[in-house]
């Protein structure tokens, strides 16, 4: 066989975790469309459940009833759908389009608690292995790197400071009418580091032979150079 064929033609998995935030969608999108592989948003997949449960009246201000959620994790179906008008993939719940609907501050304020329940993760984890079986993807989260993927060809952790990640957060959802003041956002983002850091299931912890990125200081262009510079690298070796 001729190994600059086997070499130009293979694919890796490109797992991107970080901070909430950080841009790390926004980058997998970019390096995902380059190199033209599949984009997988595992975040939208919690927020996802987030909302079946919110729905459900399992979670609320006050309580969880995880017993309710774990035993309906059954009736669930997460899944993606490519929009072609937009050129984006969206997200949808039991076949219903709810990729507005997640983004909000709603979900935003309750999907960690969610995302700490080992049943849920075991469900979502299993399906991301499933999709990534053929390589050829980008996904980001928070534990990709470190228990979805462990042998992904390229790690990626995404961090920046935390009153930077929130005034992007906070430009964002003004710019789609979202009625929230700049303390709620970086509360959310405080809180969610929190949850996200110091859960015992698959906490967001930095893989060892993961690359950092700080995009604190740097520009979306420049960060994409970066990370393309590294997967090119990877590509050819
Ligand atoms: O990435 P995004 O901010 O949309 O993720 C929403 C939440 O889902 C995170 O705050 C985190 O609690 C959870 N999450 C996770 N593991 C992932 C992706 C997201 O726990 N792989």
């Amino acid at each position: 066989m001729d190994i600059s064929t086997t070499l130009n033609t293979a694919k890796i998995i490109i797992a991107i975790d970080g901070y909430s935030s950080c841009g790390k969608s926004t980058l997998a999108k970019q390096v995902a469309k380059e190199k033209n592989y599949l984009y997988i948003d595992t975040g939208a997949m919690y927020r996802a459940v987030a909302l079946y449960a919110l729905r459900n009246g399992f979670i609320s201000q006050d309580n969880f009833n995880q017993k309710a959620l774990i035993d309906s994790l059954t009736k669930i179906k997460v899944s993606f759908s490519h929009n072609s008008e937009l050129n984006c993939s969206e997200t949808y719940l039991n076949g219903e389009n709810i990729e507005k609907e997640i983004r909000g501050i709603t979900i935003s304020n309750h999907v960690s608690k969610i995302a700490q329940v080992k049943e849920v993760r075991a469900k979502l984890v299993e399906i991301q292995r499933e999709i990534g079986a053929e390589k050829g993807l980008v996904m980001d989260g928070r534990d990709i790197g470190t228990v979805v993927f462990p042998n992904a060809e390229l790690k990626i952790f995404m961090t920046a400071h935390y009153k930077i990640r929130a005034q992007r957060r906070f430009d964002e959802l003004q710019a789609i009418g979202d009625d929230i003041t700049f303390e709620e956002v970086l509360n959310n983002i405080v809180s969610r580091d929190n949850d996200d850091t110091s859960r015992s299931e698959n906490p967001l912890i930095q893989a060892e032979d993961a690359i950092v990125i700080d995009n604190s200081e740097i520009t979306q262009g420049e960060q994409l150079k970066l990370v393309l510079g590294h997967v090119n690298n990877k590509l050819s070796h």
